[in-house]
């Protein structure tokens, strides 16, 4: 089979990414990445590399808008520098009840995924628009959806459903996850010595945290929405639903409609809660640890939250997995704050986890538990593109 191209589309709320693959014959090489960041304001940031990591494109636009980020990032692909794709493989959050297998898509498929827009709302819009656009860029080349749910299907009943009444469960409420491509690309790093019990925690600026057994999830802490689960960047995490009806009924007092008062309500929830909400500070990690350093007791309340809640978690994991292997660290967080991963794994000495200081301090993939620890630590940077490639090729049927 000849070499062939595959471009990969991954949107964040204010951001997209993007990258070229060659595949075929089982090879499998990243030709350039790239990114569109900062839409919504004066000054976004747009560059494409090379595999060696040479800047082909560094500018700072103005990207007021989802519109002018992808026409960046099309016209770039049309400017024939690049190879043109065979097949392009879309990064979705959720697609909802009905549509939980990576698949080809159409117009009909993207009408459908837009109808749960609730089950991802700060991802799915950005997402649908760029499938569109795609879709009309690439006339007649294969769009495929590959879900971050897909990972978590696995997951048992008792860990899916809500407790909730059966006429919401009947909507599909119920527990997906996300950050699955992430946690995917874990395994399959860790393949063939994939460990019978695996903790894997995703810490970037969405934070989330999965119990795998042999490989396959058998919990996630994120739930319907990726603002479920462990504490994160912006985000509440799990939470007593009376704090949220609290809000709800504060905002209600000065808000007219009730759709107005939810949207509201969503934006307390998922974009200024989390390290954001209890430092008052910032969502970023390093912002709150310049400001820790400087005795910034908010900052230090919210770092500390964010550790103790995923040292509960880990905990929870531990007792459903009935045991631990290997604990393992990813996201931008987990693979580059040193001082997380030793907090973190200073509380956990009781299930035998013991940090070795010298190799923890590393920024990128690296075995981090002490010769004597009972469970081996890892960080491992996850390879999500290369994942969504591996999906389009077994989609193309190649
Ligand atoms: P992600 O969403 O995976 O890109 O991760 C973003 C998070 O990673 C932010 O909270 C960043 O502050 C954090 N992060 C990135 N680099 C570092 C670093 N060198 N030290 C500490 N935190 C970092």
């Amino acid at each position: 089979m000849p070499s062939f191209s595959i471009l990969v589309l991954n949107s964040g709320s204010s951001s997209i990414k993007f990258s070229i693959y060659e595949a075929g014959n089982g090879a499998r090489t990243r030709l350039v990445e790239g990114a569109v960041d900062g839409i919504g304001t004066d000054l976004g940031k747009f560059w494409i590399e090379d595999a060696s990591g040479k800047k082909l494109v560094d500018q700072t636009p103005p990207v007021p808008s989802r519109a002018v980020a992808f026409s960046l990032v099309a016209d770039a692909l049309k400017s024939g520098k690049f190879s043109a794709p065979a097949a392009v493989g879309h990064r979705m959050v959720s697609g909802g009840p009905t549509v939980q297998e990576n698949q080809r898509i159409t117009p009909e498929l993207i009408d459908e995924m837009e109808s749960y827009t609730e089950f991802a709302p700060l991802h799915t819009p950005i997402a649908i628009y760029i499938m569109r656009e795609a879709l009309k860029l690439f006339p007649g080349i294969p769009n495929f959806v590959i879900l971050d749910t897909y990972f978590h299907r696995t997951m048992p009943e008792v860990a899916k459903h809500m407790p909730i009444p059966e006429e919401y469960s009947a909507m599909g409420v119920r527990r997906y996850g996300a950050h699955g491509i992430s946690y995917e690309s874990i395994v399959y790093q860790l393949q063939p010595n994939v460990p019978e019990r695996l903790i894997a925690a995703h810490l970037g600026n969405g934070a989330s945290i999965s119990a795998i057994r042999y490989g396959k999830c058998i919990d996630t802490s994120m739930g319907l929405t990726p603002t479920g689960g462990i504490i994160s960047g912006t985000r509440t995490g799990d939470i007593d639903p009376g704090v949220l009806l609290f809000i709800l009924r504060k905002i209600a007092e000065t808000t007219e409609s009730a759709s107005a008062a939810a949207d509201q309500l969503e934006a307390v929830a998922s974009k200024k809660a989390g390290l954001l909400g209890v430092s008052d500070l910032s969502n970023d990690m390093r912002d709150l640890r310049e400001a820790i350093k400087e005795g910034n007791a908010k900052a230090r309340l919210a770092v500390d939250k964010f550790v103790w809640t995923i040292q509960k978690w880990i905990g929870s994991y531990v007792a459903e997995l009935g045991g631990l292997d290997m604990l393992v660290f990813t996201g931008g967080i987990g693979e580059n704050d040193i001082d997380s991963r030793a907090e973190i794994c200073a509380g956990l000495s009781a299930l035998g986890i013991v940090l070795d200081e010298k190799r923890n301090n590393v920024r990128g993939a690296a075995v981090i538990s002490a010769e004597n620890s009972a469970v081996v630590v890892r960080v491992i940077p996850p390879l999500e593109d290369l994942m969504i490639v591996n999906h389009v090729v077994r989609l193309l049927g190649e």
